[in-house]
């Protein structure tokens, strides 16, 4: 069978590209290596897409994969290794080569790591990439977040109603998150921050005991005791399948047009994978859709 569109990551980004490329009438598959909905799974509490007041990110990502089940969206659960240009598109899975005459590549990112001594060794075992997940693990007890965005804001909030203490660890004294969420955290009494900040030890062999974080200014080192620390500095685009096929600008982000196309007739990247300013979810579906039309458009001139 050759697939009209074959998009590969089932986050928000691609399910909309498969929303538009059924309803186009179009055979679709997705190839999601991990969980259909992305990133958004494990965020709490969702407030900025639109239609919804308030609607957690495992609900609204289930929505839209029932959307595009509903539709007829072929799905297969597989990690990518290899993708061929030759007439149409081969994508060769684990265990499988897959045929399309387009091609969405809609992998996101991955979280970015702290790159400090034991991190690896720790992860699970005290460090946490993901504070909704993870969280209720240290009811009670210290914790820590490091960053200064808007996730790193979000989950202070959200463990400042679990744990004992919450301390959030910033290298600058400014933050990137929206003004409204930090008016919101300086209300909360048992959350403390550490502003000009780095973590330069990470304490403990088989669970995290502390941390010892170093100002940036004085290079003063303070001991905090903490059972959990909350990585949240930003995100790594998932490009590693499309180096060699796309430009990727000094984030390793892929350099696409605005329309989502690449110089490679029938290629489109979507979503968080891509080169762009802003990632949030409505900016996600919105590559998406921009990305089917594309294919869609480039479909119907190749017949
Ligand atoms: P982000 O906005 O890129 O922020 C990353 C933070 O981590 C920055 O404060 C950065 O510090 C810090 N950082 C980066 N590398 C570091 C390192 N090696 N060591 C220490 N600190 C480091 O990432 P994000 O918070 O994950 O957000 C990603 C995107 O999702 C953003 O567009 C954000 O707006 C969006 N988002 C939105 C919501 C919402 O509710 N609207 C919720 C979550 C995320 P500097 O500031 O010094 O660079």
């Amino acid at each position: 069978m050759i697939y009209d569109i074959i998009i590969v990551g089932g986050g928000p980004s691609g399910l909309s590209s498969a929303i538009y490329g059924l309803r186009a009438n179009k055979k679709v598959l997705v190839i999601e290596k991990e969980n259909f909905g992305g990133q958004i799974i494990n965020t709490k509490l969702v407030e900025n897409y639109p239609g919804f007041k308030q609607i957690s990110g495992l609900e609204l990502s289930e929505l839209m994969y029932e959307q595009a089940k509903n539709l007829g969206m072929d799905e297969v659960y597989s990690e990518v290794k290899k993708i061929e240009k030759q007439t149409n598109f081969l994508i060769t899975t684990s265990d499988k080569t897959y045929e399309g005459k387009t091609l969405i590549i809609a992998t996101g990112a991955k979280h970015r790591m702290l790159n400090i001594l034991h991190e690896e060794e720790l992860l699970g075992k005290g460090i946490s990439y993901c504070a909704t997940c993870d969280g209720a693990f240290f009811k009670d007890l210290n914790v820590a977040v490091v960053g200064g965005g808007n996730t790193a804001i979000d989950d202070c909030l959200y463990l400042a109603d679990i744990c004992q203490n919450v301390y959030l660890i910033h290298r600058r004294d400014q933050f990137r998150a929206e003004n409204q969420k930090i008016a919101l955290l300086k209300t909360k009494p048992n959350i403390k921050l550490f502003l000009n900040e780095t973590i330069s030890l990470l304490k403990g062999i088989d669970q995290l005991e502390g941390i010892t974080i170093k100002n940036t200014l004085n290079n003063k080192e303070t001991d905090l005791k903490v059972n959990g620390l909350f990585v949240a500095i930003g995100q790594i685009p998932n490009t590693d399948l499309i180096k060699d096929l796309v430009k990727l600008d000094s984030d390793k982000s892929a350099l696409v047009n605005d329309d989502c196309s690449t110089s490679i007739p029938g290629l489109y990247v979507a979503g968080d994978v891509r080169s762009k300013k802003i990632r949030q979810l409505t900016t996600a579906t919105s590559d998406g859709t921009i990305a089917s039309m594309m294919a869609i458009h480039y479909l119907e001139n190749i017949k």
